[in-house]
């Protein structure tokens, strides 16, 4: 068996050869919004990691501004839950509400919302259930209007969006 331990020898020579490189530029801060008021729960599976009420945000924005990170992905959790997970686009929903938030404050971070519904569902699922089946015609509707309501959320600073209910294969396209 031939080991390539040589090319980890040193710095000098990983950093030759290296073809990777992970800058702060590369990295993007998951924020955990809970839905209420003086909220910060730590999350037991990820150490160091909190949920945090709008109003408490100011504490981890300064921590993530004050590193380097430019971007963050908000992962909203709401109050409410149903089976057409309508807290997820309400423009007046958790997750609308810590974009707007945090647009105002730093209006050079880049906020990156979660298309994505088995947060706001109260089945877990990605989408519209029945017969325990994931209806996608049904669930397209409700990813649109979430889109919708992110990216007006976001105001002039827009919200960028990521497409996380692709993985249900509810669509293939995120552009
Ligand atoms: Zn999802």
């Amino acid at each position: 068996m031939r080991r390539f331990r040589r090319l980890r020898t040193s710095t000098e020579m990983r950093r030759m050869v290296r073809e990777t490189d992970l800058d702060k530029k590369d990295f993007i801060y998951p924020l955990f919004v809970a839905e209420g008021r003086g909220i910060k729960n730590p999350i037991e599976s990820m150490p160091e990691m909190y949920q945090y009420s709008i109003d408490m945000l100011d504490e981890p924005l300064s921590l993530i501004y004050d590193s380097g990170i430019s971007r963050i992905l908000i992962f909203g959790i709401p109050a409410h839950k149903d089976d057409k997970a309508s807290s997820a686009y309400d423009d007046n929903g958790v997750t609308q509400n810590a974009v707007r938030y945090i647009k105002e404050k730093l209006p050079n971070l880049i906020v990156i919302a979660d298309i994505c519904l088995c947060e706001y569902t109260s089945h877990g699922h990605c989408g519209v259930v029945c017969n325990g089946e994931i209806l996608n015609d049904e669930t397209l509707p409700l990813l649109a209007k979430m889109a919708v309501s992110m990216a007006k959320a976001g105001g002039r600073h827009r919200c960028t969006l990521g497409y996380d209910g692709r993985s249900s294969g509810c669509y293939k396209n995120s552009s």
